[in-house]
């Protein structure tokens, strides 16, 4: 039988806010490849551990590792030179800059291990970057406004533009924290089959989501999360017909 690779795993994580346990000793592992998701009620502590994850939050206890390598004590900008990308619930653009600016500066940033915002003068010798940052931005449907200030995108697009930063930077894994909040019907659906593209590339996600549709279009593996705790574990059919689950989201 084939060994399964883990790519990111955590281990007895626990955070407290006062008096709160957000996340009381939390075991998750995330395998090589594919779309694992994390569900559950408002509050739940989901976007504290993805937060924790990502080096934007210290545990109280507990250790996250990606691969051999531990992430615990590392700065958000060390995480993801090692190769983790993440669409936060509140997209981070920079809004005076064009939506191809805003690619390519993270893409710059993997390549030369450095933020810089003052390039845009000298793009001439960097067309190959820049080539890639336009399809990337036709990929998720963004090409017609690629020479358009982000600010005035709308919250969709926004999502899909933090998404084409993420992915210009090749993440070995891609962190998503809601990515279709907010998003009307339409613009759920494509993004859904952004992210299905993705997966066929074989990059390995973790996505935190309240829509059912989009959990149970995308995901290989569901981790159910209530007040601090994973309650549940599983593929989506194990998880879907779990009465805790089910307690949970009903108002247990
Ligand atoms: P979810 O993403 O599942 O909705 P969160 O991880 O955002 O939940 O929050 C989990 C709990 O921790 C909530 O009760 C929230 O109010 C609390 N919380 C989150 N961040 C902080 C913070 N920085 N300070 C204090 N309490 C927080
Ligand atoms: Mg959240």
């Amino acid at each position: 039988e084939e060994q399964k690779k883990i790519v990111l795993s955590v281990t007895g994580v626990q955070k407290t806010f006062g008096g709160l346990q957000a996340l009381s000793n939390i075991n998750l592992e995330i395998e090589e490849g594919k779309t694992h998701a994390i569900i559950g009620p408002n509050g739940a502590g989901k976007s504290t551990l993805l937060n924790v994850c990502v080096g934007r939050l210290a545990p109280d206890s507990g250790t996250v590792m990606f691969g051999d390598t531990v992430l615990t004590g590392k700065t958000p900008y060390e995480i993801n030179q090692i190769g983790v990308a993440r669409v936060f619930q509140t997209p981070e653009i920079f809004p005076a800059l064009t939506l191809l600016q805003n690619v390519i500066i993270p893409a710059l940033a993997k390549r030369d291990g450095e933020f810089r915002f003052n390039v845009f003068n000298s793009l001439s010798g960097e067309k190959e970057l820049v080539a890639e940052a336009e399809s990337v931005l036709e990929d998720l449907g963004l090409e017609d406004q690629m020479h358009d200030l982000s600010a005035s995108m709308s919250r969709g697009d926004k999502r899909r533009l933090e998404l084409a930063m993420c992915l210009i930077q090749h993440p070995k894994l891609l962190l998503l924290d809601e990515p279709t909040a907010g998003m009307a019907r339409h613009d759920t659906n494509r993004t859904i089959e952004i992210l299905k593209r993705i997966k066929s590339r074989g990059m390995t996600k973790v996505i935190i989501e309240h829509d059912m549709h989009v959990v149970f279009s995308l995901a290989d593996h569901i981790s159910v999360l209530a007040q601090g705790a994973i309650i549940a574990d599983g593929t989506p059919d194990d998880v879907r017909g779990n009465p805790k689950v089910q307690e949970a989201y009903l108002g247990g």
